[in-house]
């Protein structure tokens, strides 16, 4: 009797779970509790009435193997890897791009679209099916939508169509996700400098090194950043999506932006930096009026750590690691640069670059001591292309190396230093 009102009660649970638990996707978030909230959903969504005029009807999940009502695991993945990429995008900034739906449960969509409507410093974006109850695009924004008080009819939803438009990699969704969520909070298009085009691709750049404008087309760039255009109207992006109702300044990654207040790596016992401790971000400077150019007009980020005297391997890598510990997701928006300085704030070295994938490596014997790692952005990308625009080189980064030794506690940590010592005697002694 008990087993039998088990199953039915399990039955009676697994057919809610077949009809919506499987196409929950990953529940994933990039700033919880951010002003402004960049929903992505992949999950589909029954629209209830038109958008401009149009009707979108039932938008199907996401998907890769033409079942909508299912997430397989590349799917999941697929998902993952989108909204890291778009996340990565907009690092720094006040807003949480996730994919987990803000709306009250129980809502039926066409609740949820008013309810979106009805919620400010949102944005509602599908994911999902093809553009053909739209037209050729990739995706379809109003603009300057998210920091008005309520809209109205569907407004605070906006568009990606994997199916005809932008396709179905996690590189070309984001770009066009952060594209229409650029004009949500109030970007227009970044033009073509050289012949006056809508849509500025930075004359087709693509391969290593190359970049083009979100607010253009980037499907064909290395990276895609936002961009300080110089054609038809001057439209700095990054001013602009501060300008959003309460939602700047840029928020500060947290690690020290001098070598008085450089952030102290946190070193395993073989020498090796804790996998997820060094993260962060570099961003254009309020002082400098969030100007595009110059390496001055970007924060740096200093970290400080010892060597034992012998060899020190660090690395910085362009990129998020949201998905996975010192493991760059795709859609890195920043070229860094990586130093070494000595304690007393000389230079030891400057890493190498690899232009394929955006890890940059210093490897020397240092003498025992105290050093730091300086990481930063190289300054504007310039475009001999369209000579006059500046590409914002800001965006995330994660910092590796090996061969460390930890910087002593300050004397208010001594307490933690002293049984951080006692742990490591005791594994010494257990060996
Ligand atoms: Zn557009």
């Amino acid at each position: 009797m008990r087993g039998l009102l088990r199953t039915s009660l399990l039955l009676g649970a697994l057919s809610t779970t077949l009809a919506w638990g499987q196409l929950i996707p990953p529940a994933l978030s990039s700033r919880p509790g951010a002003q402004y909230t960049i929903y992505l959903n992949f999950a589909g969504f029954n629209y209830d009435g038109t958008w401009a005029n149009k009707t979108p009807g039932n938008v199907p999940a996401f998907t890769l193997d033409g079942d909508a009502t299912t997430f397989n695991s590349t799917e999941m993945q697929r998902i993952r890897e989108t909204w890291a990429s778009t996340a990565a995008k907009f690092i720094g900034f006040n807003i949480n791009v996730t994919t987990v739906d803000p709306s009250p449960a129980g809502l039926t969509d066409a609740q949820r679209k008013t309810w979106y409507d009805n919620t400010q410093y949102l944005t509602h974006t599908i994911l999902g099916g093809s553009n053909s109850w739209y037209g050729p695009a990739g995706g379809v924004s109003y603009v300057g939508i998210a920091q008005q008080a309520t809209t109205s009819n569907g407004m605070r939803t906006n568009w990606v169509f994997p199916a005809g438009g932008s396709g179905n990699t996690a590189k070309s969704m984001s770009v066009v996700a952060s594209h229409e969520d650029g004009h949500h909070l109030g970007l227009p298009h970044q033009h073509d400098e050289n012949n006056g085009a809508e849509y500025s691709s930075n004359g087709g750049a693509n391969g290593d090194g190359s970049y083009a404008p979100i607010m253009g087309v980037a499907y064909s760039s290395q990276r895609a950043t936002w961009r300080h255009g110089m054609s038809g109207t001057n439209v700095n992006d990054v001013t602009v999506l501060l300008n959003n109702l309460n939602i700047g300044p840029i928020i500060d990654d947290g690690i020290g932006h001098t070598m008085a207040s450089a952030t102290p790596m946190s070193v395993l016992a073989n020498g090796n930096s804790n996998p997820g401790q060094h993260r962060g971000w570099i961003m254009p400077r309020a002082e400098t009026g969030y100007a595009a150019e110059g390496a001055n007009a970007y924060t740096k980020d200093y970290f400080k750590f010892r060597s034992l005297g012998g060899l020190v391997t660090l690395s910085a890598n362009d990129g998020t690691s949201y998905l996975a510990a010192d493991i760059a997701d795709i859609g890195a928006t920043m070229r860094s640069s990586l130093r070494i300085f000595d304690s007393g704030g000389s230079l030891v070295g400057v890493a190498t670059e690899s232009a394929s994938t955006l890890v940059h490596t210093w490897s020397g014997n240092l003498a025992s001591g105290e050093y730091f790692a300086e990481v930063t952005s190289v300054g504007a990308y310039t475009s001999t292309y369209e000579p006059n625009s500046r590409y914002f080189n800001m965006g995330a980064y994660f910092l590796k190396g090996s061969g460390l030794a930890p910087v002593p506690e300050p004397a208010s940590m001594s307490v933690l230093a002293l049984a951080i010592g006692g742990l490591l005697a005791r594994r010494r002694r257990s060996r």
